[in-house]
């Protein structure tokens, strides 16, 4: 990672530039909140969201492409969508199954 001010060389552990002496605190706290697990309240938040028609694709949807949210938040929220995803696969091959075979009596 370089310094966003004067493109030098920064360590991970670095609180300011060793070149310019910009402070690096503000993103050493970004990089803390991508890999800070997640609170009990948070899952539970996280779950009754789920819950919620409609509001909970989009809100899944913008927790897994946001690059700067939580890694935790934003595998729950892709996994969350395969798993939509394919339940909703299963049922369009159900119903269609089903309209087919209802159609192929009356035929
Ligand atoms: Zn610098």
């Amino acid at each position: 990672m370089n310094c966003a001010l004067c493109g030098g060389a920064r360590g991970m552990a670095d609180v300011y530039c060793v070149n310019c002496g910009e402070y690096f605190k503000k993103e050493t706290n970004l990089v803390d909140e991508r890999m800070r697990p997640l609170s009990t309240k948070e899952y539970v938040v996280m779950m009754l969201l789920a819950c919620i028609p409609i509001v909970n694709i989009i809100v899944l949807i913008m927790d897994g492409m946001n690059d700067k949210q939580n890694l935790n938040r934003r595998n729950y929220a892709k996994a969350s969508l395969i798993v939509i995803g394919a339940s909703l696969a299963i049922t369009v091959l159900i119903m269609v199954s089903f309209v087919g075979i209802i159609f192929s009596m009356y035929s």
